[in-house]
Parts: C-alpha cells; structure tokens; sequence
C-alpha cells in the first residue's frame, strides 16, 4: 500500500479532486504567507478562510479550471507549525504546487482514507474524516503547544487542514503533513507497529506476491527484530516517545502506530521504487507523455537555472500571483532536491535515524520512523468495537483499548523492540536463571 502509487490523470476519478486541492493550497497559503509575521491570538485557532474558485476568477481569487469552494482552517497556526517545523514557506508551496504532481496510494484502507504524495515525495496528503477533521480542530492548540515545547517529538507533523467540497459534490476534508520515508532510498522493509498482537499479523506468504508490504506487530516478534538505537539515542527516542503518548492519552487518542521504514545500507538502492512511485498529474497544458516522472526526478539541472526558478516562484508567491500551471520548472531547485532539512534529532541522519550498537558502532540499517494515524478519538464507535472483541479475545491485546491503557501498551511495546540483542539475551539469560 505504501510503495505502490497510481497514475492520477485526466481519466482518474480523483483528477478534479486533486487539481482542487492543490490549486486551494496554492492560493489560501501563499495568501497568509504573503502578510507580515505576527504571533498568534486564541481566535486563530478557530479561523476558518473560505475561498470561492471559478472559471473567470476575481480580485481576491485567480480563475481555476473547476467550480469548487476552498476552506483553509487555522492558517496562521499552520504557518507558524510549518515554521516550527522548519519548512521554508516556499519550498513547501514550490513541493505541493510547482508542477501538479500527485501520486494516489492504492486503494483506500478499512478507514477509507486517500494518500497522495507530492512530487517530490516529502509531504502527503491524506483525506480524513469529518470527525477526524472537527477533533483535530478541537485539539490544535493542545498539539501547537506540545511541538513548541518538543522540537523533537515523534507525532505527525501537520502542516495545513483543508476542505474542499465541488458543486454537488460531497465535503472533502484532508490535511497535510510530513512523509516519514525519504525521497532518496528504498525502504526495504516497513513496520506499522500498535503494540497489539490480535489481528496484527501480515501474511508472510503473501509477501512473495507484495514485497513491499506493510508488516506487524507479530512479523516483528516473529522475526527477533531490534530496533538497535544505541544507549544512548535508545533512552532519548523512549523519553520522547513517553511524553507524546502522554499527550495522546490526555486527550484520549488511540488506534495510533508507530511506523517504522527500514533501509538496508548492504541493500542500497537497487531497485528504485520511488520512480514507479511518483506519477505524472498533469492539470496543466503540456502532456504527461511530455514529462516523464522519472526523469524529471533525476534530471540534475545547473546550479544557475534553478536559482533563478526559485527566485521566480518566490517572486509570485509574495506577489499573491498564481503560478501559471505548465510554465514553472519541471527541475527542482538545490534546496528542493537536496533531501531533508525537516527539524528533529530522529530525522538528523539523512531524514532518518542510523542503526547504532550497543558497543555504539554505527549498524547497516537506517531506520525512519515516527507515530501516525494520531486523530483517532476513544468515542462511540470505539467504545462499541471494544464491547464486541471484548467478548472473544483477551482484553488487554485487542487494540480497540481506552487510551490510557492503550497508551501503556503501546510504550511497554516499543521499550521491548528497542531492546538491544545483547540486552535481550541477558534478560533471556536471567530468567532462566531465576
Ligand atoms: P487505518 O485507520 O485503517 O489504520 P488510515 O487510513 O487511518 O488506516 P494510516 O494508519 O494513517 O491510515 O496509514 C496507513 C499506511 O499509510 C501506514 O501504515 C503507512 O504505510 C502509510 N503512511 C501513513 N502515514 C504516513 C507517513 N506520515 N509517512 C509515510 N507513510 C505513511
Ligand atoms: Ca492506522
Ligand atoms: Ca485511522
């Protein structure tokens, strides 16, 4: 599901959607970065812009291919979390609009949610909920000031919350936030890890058919896994990891995971997936045919020539303009194409985190990892799901569990998997002594 990425074009069902999305993006964004800095006031939390698109276009709003109508919630929150997570405010614009570039990860899961990548394949767009939506409007400044006081913090980093909703068509809300996995390595193996092992089992033999595939929990015990950070990153990564579960627990989150990419350095870059990933969407005048995604990722355009792109877009973006679709580089500037600048000490090896030894010898694998899937609250629905499981399995492993207990599970879990081989085999040795 992660890897494999579909062709979002004309004939695409969710072409108009994606077009949409990105166009209000380009606009209510660059709008709200185009004002003076200033800090922010409690009623920037609950702000709502609404921005109106058509064909012909107004003073206030540039014309668009589509009828649609555009909401941008808290703005000035996410511009102020963008820059906590050091994006710059054009870079970020250049990565989701420069070219309409999208790429729509297979089909939706249980939860019925979308994911597409931006071109560059740092940020990800992910449709949510209409309660997912209203919760994290709810939470946003418990979550503002939790990044403020923890630059490090493992949580998904949101970037922008957005509406978008068509004539006729139905609301369709979605947020953006940080792709853990980097645009430049494989990733050889990836865990999403609860710390549940009911149902939390991805068929092995399948794997032979999907090599790519999401693992869990119980692949993880099964194959003695560790996640070997080394003493002391080990203590500094569970510190973290205890103080942002306590923030999910407080406001009675669950369902989230801790997703963990793999890269073998031995492995290298063999197979680069992400060229089969990153797929042409092209709103704009000239042919996906044109434009070949994979080139336009390893093309290395001169030092000069991408200067002056990015000195171009910054340009329009101050000056509120659009970006003419079709006219903007199809090469990326320097700041775009030389990986992360993502804030954070676990994203500090090259956007991810380098295997260490207990012995602090540097391992073979890069490790990039972070928790997602954070917007679930403990309501209703879940309430329900854990009556009827509560029936058949053992309580405390099913996964629909109320938060605390959730969030104690879910860090006794991943202290376990950080457990060097060495730590291991003692412990292993002392229980069999006692
Ligand atoms: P469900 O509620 O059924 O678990 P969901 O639609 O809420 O599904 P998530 O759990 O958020 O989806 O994510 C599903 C998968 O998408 C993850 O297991 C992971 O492979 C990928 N994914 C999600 N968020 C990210 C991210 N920030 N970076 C990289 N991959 C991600
Ligand atoms: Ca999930
Ligand atoms: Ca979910």
């Amino acid at each position: 599901r992660v890897l494999v990425g579909t062709k979002v074009d004309e004939n695409h069902a969710n072409w108009t959607t994606a077009y949409n999305m990105l166009t209000g993006i380009r606009v209510s964004v660059s709008r709200t970065n185009a004002k003076l800095d200033r800090p922010l006031t409690d009623a920037d939390f609950e702000t709502k812009q609404k921005s109106t698109f058509d064909i012909a276009g107004n003073e206030l709003v540039p014309s668009a291919k589509y009828d649609f109508k555009f909401k941008d919630y808290a703005p000035w929150v996410f511009r102020h979390l963008r820059a906590l997570f050091r994006l710059d405010p054009a870079d970020y614009l250049m990565s989701l609009t420069g070219k309409y570039i999208l790429s729509e990860l297979g089909s939706p899961g249980k939860s019925g949610s979308f994911f597409y990548f931006s071109r560059d394949y740092k940020y990800i767009i992910k449709t949510i909920h209409h309660g997912e939506h209203k919760f994290l409007r709810k939470i946003l400044k418990d979550y503002y000031e939790h990044v403020t006081e923890n630059p490090n913090t493992l949580l998904s980093q949101f970037y922008g919350l957005h509406r978008v909703k068509m004539p006729y068509g139905k609301k369709i809300h979605f947020v953006v936030m940080n792709n853990l996995f980097p645009p430049h390595r494989d990733i050889h193996t990836t865990f999403d890890l609860k710390g549940s092992t009911v149902g939390r089992d991805y068929r092995e033999e399948e794997l032979e058919k999907n090599p790519r595939a999401t693992l869990k929990d119980l692949n993880w015990l099964r194959r003695k896994r560790h996640l070997e950070l080394g003493i002391q990153k080990k203590q500094l990564f569970l510190q973290q990891l205890e103080r942002d579960v306590r923030l999910l627990q407080k406001l009675k989150i669950m369902d989230y995971s801790l997703l963990i990419g793999i890269h073998d350095l031995r492995k290298g870059n063999e197979e680069n997936l992400r060229d089969k990933t990153l797929q042409v969407f092209n709103p704009g005048g000239d042919s996906p045919s044109e434009e070949d995604p994979n080139s336009v990722l390893m093309r290395t355009p001169s030092k000069l020539e991408n200067a002056r792109k990015a000195r171009e877009l910054r340009e329009m973006i101050k000056a509120e303009r659009p970006v003419p679709v079709g006219q903007t580089s199809s090469k990326m500037p320097d700041e775009l194409a030389e990986g992360h600048t993502r804030g954070g000490m676990f994203y500090s090896d090259d956007g991810g985190l380098r295997a260490t030894h207990e012995d602090n010898t540097a391992g073979e694998e890069v490790y990039y990892l972070g928790v997602i899937d954070c917007l679930t609250h403990y309501g209703m629905i879940k309430k329900i799901e854990h009556f009827w499981k509560g029936l058949s399995s053992d309580r405390s492993q099913i996964s629909a569990l109320p938060p605390d207990e959730y969030g104690e599970r879910f860090i006794k879990f991943m202290s376990g998997i950080t457990m060097s081989p060495e730590e291991a085999a003692r412990e292993e040795r002392d229980r069999e002594a006692a």
